[in-house]
């Protein structure tokens, strides 16, 4: 972190500021000309907020030079995370991982129609969400813990491991019992005490990007799972919110790289609820596995026109079923294993 001093900083300004650094365990490094004073503050600055120091009267100007996250962080480690799912499912190394399944677990019979579909089509992980985030009271909450059984069910009858979104942290134990992977969704990135709750669990998270968060945003929030012991976070993109109504939200594909240049962690890409349309998910989950992302995770349902939540976003079996072998074709190109 780099301060500037006001030209017209007292002498008793700048030693009431570098005391304060001090008092932190920190150094200073004094880089300061005849006109104006400057100085680097090294050692672990996670200990001071760069904003907190505007409050110091004599402060011109603070820029942060390292990443707030460390943990997440490529400079920490330099090598790409995998995340071991089961023997056959890694994240982050050469396997092109494909999550599917209905946005909301509906029944028995919808679930194990559509989870045997993503099977035969060559899918690894079975989705599908029991307790439903929905943006209205009235709209589908979901099966709840019936919802949490019947994915175990229809997982385990299919050899398929599943992922489904965690809402609150005093479920935890539930999701430990019947989860494979737990999911954190956009609208409760920053739900803080549901991350440090994460933070204890043996499973790992996936953690979608919220719907305005910064990459940096995101990256704290995965630091919030890793500081409190668990290290096996997947990141996922899903849209962000923009000013274009055109599609749900907009996909931020470059977030990929950005990520792969910041951290280590893997990042997979939701076309669904970015797109929020079926015809254009194929494409994107193309684009998703050209960028260099370690797999999807797609809504797939049966009967869309009559599915009780996303249906406009979801994939028919058979197109699905086209998209994976569109994508095993790109993926001999690119040197990833999908099938
Ligand atoms: C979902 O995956 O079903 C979901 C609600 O996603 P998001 O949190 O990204 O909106
Ligand atoms: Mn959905």
């Amino acid at each position: 972190m780099i301060v500037q001093m006001k030209k017209e900083a007292t002498k008793k300004e700048y030693e009431r500021l570098v005391e304060f650094i001090r008092s932190k365990n920190l150094e200073i490094k004094d880089a300061s000309s005849d006109d104006v004073v400057v100085f680097g503050i090294i050692g672990d600055i996670s200990a001071i907020d760069p904003s907190d120091l505007y409050a110091f009267e004599g402060v011109k100007e603070v820029i942060r030079v390292s990443t707030p996250f460390k943990k997440a962080s490529r400079s920490f480690k330099k090598k790409d995370t995998i995340v071991k799912i089961r023997e056959d499912i890694e994240i982050g190394g050469d396997q092109f991982v494909m999550m599917a399944g209905p946005c909301s677990v509906e029944s028995e019979d919808q679930l194990r129609v559509i989870a045997k579909g993503i099977k035969k089509a060559g899918a690894h992980m079975l989705r599908g969400g029991a307790y439903k985030p929905r943006t209205s009271p009235y709209a589908f909450q979901g099966l709840e813990l019936e919802g949490l059984k019947l994915l175990r069910k229809i997982g385990d009858e299919l050899g398929l491991a599943i992922v489904t979104e965690i809402p609150s942290a005093d479920l935890l134990p539930l999701f430990e019992q019947y989860v494979d992977v737990i999911q954190v969704g956009a609208r409760n990135m920053q739900n803080f005490h549901l991350l440090k709750a994460l933070g204890k669990s043996t499973k790992p998270i996936l953690l979608k990007r919220g719907l305005s968060a910064t990459i940096e945003e995101w990256l704290m929030s995965a630091e919030y799972i890793m500081a409190g012991g668990n290290e096996n976070v997947i990141l996922c993109e899903r849209g962000i919110r923009t000013f274009e109504k055109y599609t749900r939200n907009t996909l931020d594909i470059s977030a990929v790289l950005a990520v792969k240049e910041v951290s280590h962690l893997p990042v997979i890409i939701d076309p669904s609820h970015a797109a929020g349309r079926w015809n254009m998910i194929e494409k994107l989950s193309m684009a998703s596995m050209a960028v260099g992302a370690d797999g999807l995770i797609v809504e797939v349902h049966h009967d869309p026109e009559h599915a009780l939540s996303d249906g406009a976003q979801s994939l028919k079996l058979s197109k699905f079923s086209h998209m994976m072998d569109e994508l095993e074709k790109l993926s001999t190109v690119l040197d990833k294993k999908l099938k």
